[in-house]
């Protein structure tokens, strides 16, 4: 699989970092860091636009993140318009690696907080698709 099946709108400018996927699929959330000037990039890069180095590595998204901030979507744009109302989210992990994913729908919006403890999970799409989102850390 490739990311033709990532996510609900398909996006294939994306296709050198296809990896994702496989790793998505190995029930992994993989970010990337240049080696040579050790930033780390999610969504994953291939190349590194502050050094310009194609010299990267791949690592593991693991363990607690915090909550920095959310939104209601209320109106989804496309592709997304049967999902609203839903919540977008950003997350800090390890690293100072920054993610923007939907919070899992388990997670009812009076009990959000920010600050509170996230691990970013693969998830199944309908149509054997694949994404990712924020479940309770
Ligand atoms: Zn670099």
């Amino acid at each position: 699989m490739g990311f033709e099946n990532f996510g609900t709108v398909s996006f294939t400018a994306e296709a050198k970092a296809a990896d994702f996927i496989t790793y998505l699929e190995a029930g992994k959330v993989m970010a990337t860091r240049c080696r040579k000037c050790g930033v780390s990039y999610f969504p994953p890069r291939m190349d590194c636009p502050r050094c310009l180095s194609s010299d990267v590595e791949w690592f593991e998204i693991k363990g607690d993140g915090k909550l920095i901030s959310y939104t209601v979507v209320n109106y989804g744009p496309t592709g997304f318009e049967n999902d609203a109302p839903y919540i977008l989210a950003l997350g800090e992990f390890d690293g100072g690696v920054q993610i923007f994913a939907c919070l899992s729908r388990d997670i009812e919006q009076k009990d959000i907080q920010i600050g509170m403890g996230l691990v970013v999970s693969p998830v199944k799409l309908p149509d054997n698709r694949i994404a990712y989102e924020f479940k309770k850390g």
